[in-house]
């Protein structure tokens, strides 16, 4: 076994997801893959694993937070991996940037949120914290 499987068994393992040849072969993709994708992008990637038994994995990672979900304003919901560190929904909130040019989006972790100061009473219940521009690639 290389190397790169166990660390795919190690990350699902991690997030108490048992592994199976699938959800192995999916996260792999999507470790080197390094991008936010669409549900799309992975039936394209593994056109011979049926649809709904990709879409099952995606769900399966999804509530294991192994995956979390981004509205980019693109029409389509994308995906992105989580960083090992986050471990509950709340710490999915992090700006995402999406290049209009190429339509990829990317995680921004790293960036702080500001703090925001709500009015008596008021509660946020979700956010799209999305920036848009040109990335690497692009802005050239
Ligand atoms: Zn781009
Ligand atoms: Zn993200």
């Amino acid at each position: 076994m290389s190397s790169n499987n166990l660390n795919v068994e190690h990350k699902l393992n991690e997030k108490s997801v048992k592994p199976t040849a699938v959800r192995n072969l999916v996260l792999k993709y999507l470790v080197e893959r390094g991008k936010a994708f669409s549900v799309s992008d992975l039936e394209e990637a593994f056109d011979t694993i049926d649809k709904s038994t990709l879409f099952r994995t995606l769900k399966t990672f999804e509530q294991n937070d192994l995956v979390h979900t981004i509205d980019d304003g693109t029409g389509k919901l994308k995906y992105a991996l989580c960083t090992s560190s986050c471990n509950s929904s709340t710490d999915h909130q992090h700006f995402h940037f999406t290049c209009q040019k190429c339509g990829e989006t990317f995680c921004l972790p790293k960036t702080e949120l500001p703090s925001i100061e709500l009015p008596p009473n008021f509660a946020i219940l979700e956010s799209n914290l999305v920036l848009k521009g040109l990335c690497n690639d692009c802005n050239t």
